[in-house]
């Protein structure tokens, strides 16, 4: 069980997932955790250096250190800080090596690392179907002594808008997939939806995404034919928050901006293919999820080994309705 921080006072560290999906799919976790030391010991976060800057946004006031490079630089803050307990998200056995000096470490079970640990338990399993992410974080935490706890991300602060953003209202479009191709919709389809919703609600395209995005966002530019704002790669991840709170709509996949739109609580139209929002859709109600259920969805490969049905065969028109229904909602 996480040891009580009234025995001690010393620091509580959380290690979070490396992704930005999960990452904040694991916020209603550390603000359990938060609730729970109710001030009697600090909280410290630790996760991917690249999400430093989103850190203020997603976790405030809770102190985040970016993971090292090498998982042994980790050590000297548990020796300066006196660190009494490291709960691990991640089941990689670089997180277990990162916190080896805590007395206490917890963790998801893991054939290469259990012996890492000084506890560790299974993720939650059904008969009936997927535990979500953010089930199996909390449900973590509540197996090794915390609260049960509620997957309700934590209430956003406000953004100002970006100070390039149109006056007209935008449509924030990411066509980009970190985790791989079998997530990613064709762009020649993407181009028809951002025609239709120029037309339909003069809606300013814009086209978004880090470094690795950038090729997509050039393909859907290309398909569109005509001249649209392509802001991928020039954007830090914060400021792409900055142009998600302000988006009259996002269209994206599942993906990080998924995520950042419900942690926001900004209409978003998300595109599954290989993967399976039961497991890691988002969370609350300002996204809509768009599907097209085939037999062997979901995979979870990063890379389709057959035709792509899954997204070949969501259509336009489909994913248009998606997006007028949520507009209407606002
Ligand atoms: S195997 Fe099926 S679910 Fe996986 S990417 Fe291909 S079409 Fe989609």
């Amino acid at each position: 069980m996480i040891p009580s921080p009234a025995s001690s006072g010393n620091p509580h560290l959380l290690r979070l997932p490396n992704w930005l999906g999960d990452f904040i799919l694991a916020l209603p976790s550390v603000h359990l955790y938060q609730g729970w030391l109710n001030r009697r010991a600090p909280l410290l976060v630790v996760g991917p250096p690249a999400l430093a800057p989103l850190a203020p946004l997603l976790l405030p006031e809770i102190e985040f250190i970016p993971a090292p490079s090498s998982p042994f630089s980790l050590h000297s803050i548990f020796k300066n800080r006196h660190v009494s307990s490291a709960t691990l998200f991640p089941n990689s056995l670089r997180a277990a090596l990162e916190t080896l000096p805590a007395p206490y470490r917890a963790g998801f079970s893991r054939p290469l690392r259990d012996y890492l640990l000084t506890e560790n338990r299974p993720r939650r399993t059904t008969p009936y179907g997927y535990v979500h992410v953010a089930d199996q974080y909390l449900g973590l935490l509540e197996d090794l002594g915390l609260p049960k706890g509620k997957a309700e991300l934590p209430l956003p602060p406000t953004l100002p808008k970006p100070q390039d953003a149109p006056a007209q209202p935008y449509l924030a479009i990411f066509p980009g997939a970190a985790y791989g191709p079998a997530k990613r919709w064709d762009p020649t389809s993407f181009a028809s939806v951002i025609r239709d919703l120029q037309k339909s609600h003069s809606l300013q395209p814009i086209l978004l995404g880090g470094p690795a995005d950038i090729e997509a966002c050039r393909a859907v530019a290309q398909s569109l034919g005509s001249p649209i704002t392509d802001l991928s790669g020039k954007t830090s991840t914060l400021e792409l928050a900055h142009w998600i709170a302000h988006a009259h709509l996002t269209l994206c996949h599942d993906s990080g901006p998924m995520h950042l739109a419900a942690y926001l609580r900004k209409p978003a139209v998300a595109i599954f293919g290989s993967t399976e929002p039961a497991w890691t859709g988002p969370l609350g109600t300002s996204v809509t999820v768009v599907r097209h259920k085939v037999s062997c969805s979901p995979c979870f490969l990063k890379a389709c080994p057959i035709d792509h049905r899954c997204l070949t065969r969501l259509t336009p028109e489909e994913v248009l309705t998606a997006c007028e229904q949520r507009l209407n909602q606002k």
